[in-house]
Order: structure tokens, then C-alpha cells, then sequence
């Protein structure tokens, strides 16, 4: 048996977002936008509302697209805690807990209504020759839940270095989810659902015709972009900061149509052997998303390999709802830049 989760990691808050359900509850007080704290409405699950934010001048655009730039680093920082607290947990040095267990691992990358990226990983531990040796007895299941769980707390990485702007260190958001994974008819998530799920995952990756689909060339170019007011708003920021000289390593300019996260949604070993294509296939093919299943495992030893299929695909307004809000951008862009202007 080898203990498998299925986890799920978010970015923190940057500002309260309206959400599905009852949304915050309204409060009296007023921000200092004279925005309403809480909002009291219920929204179903499709109302465009869902991640704007309460107040977008309360909200740290900023923080937010320094955080999806820095979310694959985040990323990589779980993964190697992994090993170590898998080390400290079973009492052995990390370099010789190697010899013992594997930690294996599919991730994909989405981005969440309010434009954050979260990943959906399955981690699974292996014997030392990884998938078809059994992991030592100690390797259990609860070990893993709680490495994962400590593995991710640990994160924190210095936001990058800006005279525009200072953050404390990022991290994941407390919503770390976490559930076994189990074969067959348990009624929790199964490596098929995964496989399904990923299948799905890739092939509406490449059919969305996205809100942003292109790279953007110019600060004209975003404020007639058919989007919500908070996408406009990433989109701008990560344009802004991308202009300074000293985040010029993070690309924001590039991959503002990404909201500063670069690209890769979904990251593989050379050892995942199912590739885009077949995902692809698989979703119209049952049978043989469950034989993606078993490619859904790579070796994070291994070399990884990225590949790059999938635009934020803004969320999901209709043509008309896009012109309101487009609208409403328009006020408020002009707003911030009046600001700006006031404060030269
Ligand atoms: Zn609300
Ligand atoms: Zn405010």
C-alpha cells in the first residue's frame, strides 16, 4: 500500500473577495474608500461578483502578483520540505531518507475566481526504487498527512526585493486541503477521478477561447481588454511592476496576460510518460484516462519538464456582462490615475 494524498494548495489573502454563498457579512464600518467591510448578500455559484473584490482599493494587487510570480518557487520549496520533514519525522538524515522512501508527485495549476493561483498535487510515497517497491513500514499514511501539512506551513520566501513595494513573506494560505487517496469503491477521490479530472483539466486548458490569450504589448492594449475590473487590474499591475528595473527577472511583463504566473500549468517528470495530446484524447477515451492513471505519478528527482497549453481565461462573463465591467475598469482606472497624478 502506498500512502497517496490528494492536496490542495492556495495562495493567502489579499483583501476580502466575494464569495459563493453567504458571502462576508455586512458590517457597519466603512474602509477608508468608503467601501462597505462585508457585503451581507448570498451569491450563487455562478454570479460573475464571485472573487471580486469588497473594496479594489483595499486589495493588494500588488502582493497578488508577486505571489503567482513567486508560486512556482513556492512550489518547489514544498516539495523539498517534503523530503525533509519526511526525514526528521522517521529520525534519519536527508540525504540517506533517499535511500529509503520516494516522494512522488502529479501537479496541476489553476487559477482560482479572484485570479490566484492554487495547485492540486497527488503526492504519494514510494519504496526507494520508487512505484514497485513497497515504502518502509514507518511511511504510513498519517505520516504523510502530516508532513504535507508541515511541509507547507514551513514555506515562507522573501518577497522580491522592490522600492514600490514592500511584502512580508509569502506563503500558502491556511486553506491547505488534504485527502487520502484510496482505490476503489470508498467513495473517496480515486486515482481515476484524478486522471479524469486531470484529462479534463488539460483539454479544457487548450479549448478555452480566453478573455487574455495573448501576450500583452502595451498599457493601451489593457485598458481595452474585454475583462472584469479586477482581471484589468492584475493585468495592469503586473504591467507596472514589470516596468521596474529591479523585478525585471520575474518577467511580469511577459506574463501579464497570466496575472504574473508563468506559464506552466501543468509539470511533469520525464517519468510521466502521458503527454498532452493523450490527455487530451483521454478525456473523450474513459478507458484510457484510467490508463493515464497510472502515468500520473513522476519522480521529482527526475528532471522536470513543463509544458505551456493554458491562458487565464478570465471568468466567465458574457459579452455584454464584459462591456459593464469594462466599464466600470474604465472609471476606475481613470481614478487610480487621477490619484497618482494628485500625488506627484
Ligand atoms: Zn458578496
Ligand atoms: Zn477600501
Amino acid at each position: 500500500m502506498h500512502p497517496r494524498l490528494f492536496v490542495t494548495l492556495t495562495a493567502p489573502s489579499f483583501g476580502p473577495v466575494h464569495r459563493a454563498g453567504d458571502c462576508h457579512p455586512a458590517r457597519r464600518r466603512h474602509c477608508q474608500h468608503g467601501g462597505r467591510h462585508g457585503c451581507g448578500l448570498t451569491h450563487s455559484g455562478d454570479e460573475p461578483l464571485i472573487g471580486q473584490p469588497l473594496c479594489a482599493d483595499c486589495y493588494d494587487y500588488p502582493g497578488h502578483v508577486l505571489w503567482n510570480a513567486t508560486a512556482p518557487a513556492l512550489w518547489k520549496a514544498f516539495r523539498d520540505n517534503l523530503y525533509h520533514h519526511v526525514a526528521a519525522r522517521a529520525g534519519v538524515g536527508r540525504s540517506k531518507v533517499r535511500t529509503l522512501v520516494r516522494v512522488s508527485a502529479a501537479k496541476v495549476t489553476e487559477y482560482q475566481k479572484r485570479g490566484a493561483i492554487h495547485f492540486h498535487a497527488v503526492v504519494r510515497l514510494d519504496g526507494p526504487d520508487g512505484p514497485a517497491s513497497p515504502p518502509p513500514s514507518w511511511a504510513t499514511g498519517d505520516l504523510l498527512l502530516e508532513t504535507v501539512h508541515s511541509a507547507a506551513t514551513a514555506v515562507a520566501l522573501p518577497c522580491p526585493d522592490s522600492a514600490a513595494y514592500s511584502g512580508g513573506r509569502l506563503r500558502f494560505g491556511t486553506q491547505l486541503d488534504a485527502h487520502p487517496l484510496t482505490g476503489g469503491d470508498s467513495g473517496r477521490l480515486t486515482d481515476d477521478a484524478v486522471a479524469a479530472y486531470v484529462a479534463k483539466y488539460t483539454s479544457k486548458s487548450v479549448e478555452a477561447a480566453g478573455a487574455v490569450d495573448r501576450r500583452i504589448e502595451s498599457l493601451a492594449e489593457i485598458r481595452a481588454l474585454r475583462v472584469t475590473a479586477h482581471v484589468r487590474a492584475l493585468i495592469a499591475t503586473a504591467w507596472r511592476l514589470g516596468g521596474l528595473p529591479e523585478l525585471q527577472h520575474l518577467r511580469l511583463r511577459a506574463w501579464a496576460h497570466m496575472l504574473g504566473y508563468r506559464g506552466h500549468c501543468l509539470t511533469k517528470t520525464r517519468a510521466y510518460s502521458t503527454t498532452y495530446g493523450q490527455l487530451r484524447a483521454a478525456r473523450a477515451d474513459h478507458a484510457r484516462a484510467l490508463a493515464g492513471a497510472r502515468d500520473l505519478y513522476a519522480d521529482w528527482d527526475s528532471e522536470t519538464v513543463t509544458e505551456s497549453a493554458w491562458r487565464f481565461a478570465g471568468t466567465g462573463h458574457t459579452p455584454a456582462e464584459a462591456l459593464i465591467a469594462a466599464g466600470i475598469a474604465e472609471d476606475l482606472a481613470a481614478n487610480r490615475q487621477a490619484m497618482r497624478e494628485e500625488q506627484r
